[in-house]
């Protein structure tokens, strides 16, 4: 079996990657990323060998994805190529509408011409997002995979857009899809500027933790690693022409989580006293409380107030729960972001002493 991987140097595709590469050692894998802002090959450098190759390339490139899917014996195409920040949404749209429209649109017409031609079947799996159904109040019932499509931003309106692709071409040309909806991901190989990585790093190195608005606005956290159960689960069982929600089963409102985070990293200071010296501008390195750090700023235009999903779909018919705590899950990747940031500090350390001795000589 082959896979087609798109966005595999990203977060959630390098997690997705690593973890299909450990569980189907046996299974090819090709990884199709432009390698954008968000993507870094470093991610999944390592993991490169017959059985899994990496191609640069862009999903709008039509000729590019048709070669690709022509020379390999693709089964199944994981769809998570997309540009992901809603802030550079709101500033920049038409990225969004070029790679999570035209791009996805141009992957389902090319998988479909090469399904014709050699006459088999390759199983689509669009990866989506909850922000899709819009924003709920407090007592609002939880996402459903019926819920209305009421995309606010223009992030989450593109991807609602190729969802309807997605979909479309099921109905329209019998293309064998399937959708899925995820909460909040978070976990090792996220990138710097979302939420949770910005706020481990801006601790360890003891600037603001900024926070939208009052910091009431509500997600559902879902720990990237049972996020690919989820999908696994989905490939193996789940049944064509469906879509499913994924959540964590952890909702917490933005202000909480980041005093969570502020608590957890001052326990693992004092678990590990050696880190007080590796980072001293930590305010939990001088006995200061990690969380003077918070500092209110202006919130989001259209900020979505809560997401929340219900997971039952998935749990019924495919056996999915979520299984990491939040708490579990946030160790994790406190755990992963400080080993990340000794590795860089290490490296900085030797090229700086490396240029002094040349300096010397
Ligand atoms: P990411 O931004 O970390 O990674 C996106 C990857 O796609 C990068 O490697 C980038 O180089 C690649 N890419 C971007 N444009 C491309 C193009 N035109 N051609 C080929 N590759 C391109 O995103 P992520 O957080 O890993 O999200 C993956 C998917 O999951 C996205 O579809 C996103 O909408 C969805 N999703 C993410 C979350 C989350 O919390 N991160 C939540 C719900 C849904």
């Amino acid at each position: 079996m082959t896979l087609l991987i798109t966005g595999g140097a990203g977060f959630i595709g390098t997690n997705f990657v690593r973890y299909w590469q450990k569980h189907y050692p046996q299974e090819r894998i090709i990884i199709l990323d432009a390698l954008t802002y968000a993507g870094n090959y470093q991610n999944i450098a390592d993991l490169v060998c017959d059985n899994l190759l990496f191609i640069k390339g862009c999903i709008t490139d039509s000729d590019l994805v048709l070669n690709v899917l022509n020379q390999y014996q693709v089964s199944k195409v994981i769809h998570f190529a997309a540009e992901s920040h809603v802030d550079r949404s709101i500033l920049e749209p038409d990225i969004f509408i070029k790679t999570n429209i035209l791009g996805t649109h141009t992957l389902l017409k090319a998988v479909l011409s090469v399904m014709a031609a050699k006459n088999n079947k390759i199983h689509f799996h669009h990866i989506s997002t909850d922000e899709v159904y819009g924003s709920l109040n407090e007592s609002d019932p939880e996402f459903t995979e019926l819920s209305r499509f009421e995309p606010n931003s223009p992030y989450s309106a593109s991807k609602a857009a190729s969802d309807h692709f997605v979909r479309a071409y099921n109905v329209t040309y019998g293309l064998p899809i399937t959708i899925s909806h995820c909460s909040n991901n978070y976990g090792p190989f996220q990138n710097q500027e979302k939420m949770i990585p910005l706020i481990i790093n801006n601790i360890l190195e003891g600037l603001p933790l900024p926070i939208y608005g009052n910091g009431q606005n509500i997600r559902d956290w879902l720990y990237v690693e049972d996020h690919c159960v989820a999908i696994d689960k989905i490939l193996s069982k789940g049944k064509i022409g469906e879509t499913y929600n994924i959540g964590g089963g952890t909702e917490i409102n933005n202000l909480d989580l980041v005093h969570n985070i502020c608590t957890l990293i001052e326990q693992i200071f004092i678990e590990n006293s050696d880190f007080k010296k590796i980072f001293p501008k930590a305010p939990c390195s001088t006995s200061k409380k990690n969380k003077n750090l918070i500092t209110f700023v202006t919130d989001r235009k259209g900020h979505d107030f809560r997401y929340a999903i219900n997971g039952s779909k998935i749990k019924n018919k495919l056996g999915f729960f979520a299984t990491y705590s939040l708490e579990d899950g946030l160790k994790n990747t406190i755990q992963w972001f400080i080993e990340q940031k000794i590795k860089e500090k290490v490296s900085k350390d030797a090229i700086e002493m490396t240029n002094a001795t040349m300096e010397k000589i």
